[in-house]
C-alpha cells in the first residue's frame, strides 16, 4: 500500500501545535512499520533555514494555476537513507511568496489575509506534483482545513485523471473549530465550478468552507478520539458542520492519536538536566530544581509546582484559568505558564505574573526544550480545554509523571483515568491508593469546579505515598502509536471496498 500524507506542518520541520506532531510522527510510524508513506509539506522560512541545506530540489518548477493566473511551485525532498524507519520521501512544497514568511499561518495581526490562496496553493501543488512525478497513491491522507480541498479536486478537477484511478482519501479532523472559511470570491482561485457553491457544497453561509470541501468528498472521515468523534455530531460541538457530520457519520472514525515515545522519554530527553524511569524518579525532582530556579520561583520547599503548556486561545481555556488565578494562588502553589496566542491573554497573564514574581512565571512564546524541562520538573499539568479533539499535552505530562488536571471532554476524558469523588477520598485518608487512576477531570465547565478538582489533586500530593503510585500509573500508559496505526491501516484497506 503506498500512502501520502499531506499536512500543513509535520515535525520536525515545522510546528504550531499538535497536527505537526501528529503527521510528523504517523509518518515516522508508518514507514518502521513497512508501510510505504510520502509526506507533503511546506517549505516555509524556518524550515528553509533550519534544513535547507539538506534538501535537494527536483526538477522543473511546475505552473500552478491560481484562478486567471499561475504561480510556480517548486519541490524539494528529504530522502533519507540508512535507518529502516526513513525509508519514506519527504516533499517539501516552495514558494516564497506565500510560505518564505516568519509564521505559518498568521501573525499579531492575525491569519494572513491571503491563507486562501496560500492552501489552494499548496492542494493543488501536491496534485500537480503527482501527476507530473506519476505518482500513484493508493491513499492521500489529508489533515485538516489546509488540505480539504484535495478530495474535492479528485472528485472534480481530476476527475478521470489516470495518476488518480485508484487513489481514495482519507480526512482527519484535528480540531473542528478551524476550517478555513474564506469570501465566496475566493472560489475563483480555487478553479472549481460555481456549481459546487451551494449548501450541499462546499458554501457555508455565504462563505467558502475549506474543511467541508473535505468532508462532503473524503472516501473516509476521522477524528483524533472515539469521545470527539461522538461529540462533533451534536449542535454545540459541530461548529454548524455536525449536520454534514451526521450525513457522513457511517463514514466518520474515531482513532486516538499517540505520542511518539521515543521523542517524549524522560529516561532519554536531551533537553533534561537530568533521566529518569518509572522505577527511579530522582532525576523527577532534579529536572524540578532546574525548572524552578531557571524561572526564579521561591515557593518554599516541596511546594507543588503547576504546569500550562499550549496555545494561548479560548479554546485551551485560558479565559477560566485566568479567572481562576487569584484563587488558584491562594492555594499555595508554585505556577508555571509557557504559552504562544491571542495577545490579550499574552497581556493579561504577563500582568499575573507581576501581580505574583516568584510564584508564578510566565513565558510567552513557543519553546520545545522549555516545554520538555516543564512537562519533567513541574507537579500537576493543568489543561481546562473548552473542548480538546485529543490533546497531546496530557498524554506527555502523564509520560513524564506530571498528574494532569483536565476538563472531561473529547480527548482529555478518553485519555486520563479520574477517581471518584469518594475515591478521592479514600486517597486522601490514605485508605486505598489509585488502582489504575492517572490524574483528574473536571465535569461542570466552570471555575468553582475547576479549583475544586486541583484541591483534590493537592490533596493527593500530600499524601507522598499515593501520589507515587498515581505518577508510576500515569507513566506506564501506552501512548504509542501502535494501535492507532494498526486501525489507520484498517482503514486504508476499507477505503478500497
Ligand atoms: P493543539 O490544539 O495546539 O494542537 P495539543 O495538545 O494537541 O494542542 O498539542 C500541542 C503540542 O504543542 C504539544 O506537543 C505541546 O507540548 C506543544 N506546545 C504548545 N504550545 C507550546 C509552546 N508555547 N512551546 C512549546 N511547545 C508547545
Amino acid at each position: 500500500m503506498k500512502i501520502a500524507l499531506i499536512s500543513s506542518e509535520a515535525v520536525p520541520f515545522s510546528k504550531t501545535g499538535g497536527l505537526a506532531d501528529v503527521a510528523g510522527t504517523l509518518y515516522r510510524e508508518f514507514n518502521r512499520a513497512g508501510v510505504d508513506t510520502t509526506l507533503f509539506v511546506p517549505l516555509y522560512k524556518e524550515t528553509a533555514e533550519k534544513y535547507g541545506k539538506s534538501l535537494a530540489r527536483m526538477g522543473t518548477e511546475i505552473d500552478i494555476p491560481m484562478g486567471r493566473i499561475t504561480k510556480k511551485c517548486r519541490v524539494f525532498t528529504a530522502a533519507k537513507k540508512g535507518r529502516s524507519e526513513d525509508h519514506g520521501t519527504v516533499y517539501f512544497i516552495s514558494n516564497d511568496e506565500y510560505f518564505g514568511r516568519e509564521e505559518l499561518y498568521g501573525d499579531a495581526e492575525g491569519d494572513y489575509p491571503d491563507n486562501d490562496a496560500r492552501f489552494i496553493f499548496f492542494c493543488r501543488s501536491v496534485l500537480e506534483i503527482c501527476r507530473k512525478l506519476d505518482l500513484r497513491f493508493d491513499v492521500l491522507h489529508c489533515n485538516d482545513w489546509q488540505t480539504g480541498l484535495i478530495p474535492l479536486y479528485l472528485l472534480t478537477i481530476h476527475w478521470g485523471d489516470p495518476v488518480f484511478k485508484d487513489t481514495r482519501t482519507v480526512l482527519t479532523i484535528h480540531n473542528l473549530g478551524y476550517q478555513g472559511l474564506f469570501p465566496a470570491p475566493s472560489l475563483e482561485i480555487t478553479g472549481l465550478d460555481s456549481g459546487v457553491f451551494n449548501p450541499e457544497g462546499i458554501e457555508f453561509y455565504g462563505q467558502l468552507n475549506f474543511l467541508k470541501a473535505g468532508i462532503i468528498s473524503a472516501d473516509i472521515i476521522t477524528t483524533v478520539s472515539s469521545a470527539y468523534a461522538k461529540e462533533i455530531l451534536l449542535p454545540e460541538n459541530g461548529f454548524g458542520l455536525d449536520g454534514v457530520l451526521r450525513k457522513r457519520s457511517g463514514s466518520l472514525f474515531g482513532v486516538l492519536n499517540g505520542i511518539d515515545p521515543r521523542e517524549w522519554d524522560p529516561a532519554q530527553d536531551a533537553f533534561l538536566p537530568a533521566a529518569y524511569s518509572v522505577s527511579d524518579l530522582s532525576g523527577k525532582q532534579k529536572c524540578k530544581k532546574e525548572l524552578i530556579s531557571r524561572c526564579a520561583l521561591k515557593g518554599p520547599k516541596d511546594t507543588p509546582l503547576l504546569c500550562f503548556i499550549g496555545r494561548l486561545s479560548t479554546q485551551k481555556g485560558i479565559g477560566l484559568l485566568a479567572g481562576s488565578l487569584d484563587d488558584l494562588m491562594k492555594m499555595g502553589v508554585d505556577f508555571f505558564i509557557l504559552g504562544k496566542g491571542e495577545s490579550g491573554f499574552q497581556k493579561m497573564l504577563t500582568d499575573y505574573a507581576r501581580k505574583y514574581p516568584g510564584r508564578l512565571y510566565f513565558r510567552a512564546g513557543f519553546d520545545e526544550p522549555l516545554a520538555h524541562l516543564a512537562y519533567a520538573g513541574s507537579d500537576i499539568f493543568l489543561m481546562p480545554s473548552r473542548y480538546e479533539p485529543c490533546g497531546l499535552g496530557q498524554m506527555i505530562a502523564m509520560r513524564y509523571g506530571t498528574v494532569p488536571v483536565a476538563y472531561n471532554t473529547g480527548g482529555l476524558a478518553d485519555t486520563i483515568t479520574a477517581p471518584g469523588d469518594q475515591t478521592v477520598r479514600l486517597f486522601c485518608e490514605k485508605i486505598y491508593g489509585p488502582a489504575k487512576e492517572t490524574g483528574f477531570l473536571f465535569s461542570q465547565y466552570s471555575s468553582e469546579s475547576f479549583l475544586d478538582e486541583i484541591r483534590k489533586a493537592l490533596c493527593v500530593y500530600d499524601n507522598k505515598e499515593v501520589w507515587r503510585k498515581m505518577i508510576g500509573n500515569a507513566m506506564r500508559r501506552d501512548f504509542s502509536w501502535k494501535k492507532s496505526v494498526e486501525t489507520y491501516l484498517e482503514l486504508y484497506s476499507k477505503t478500497a471496498d
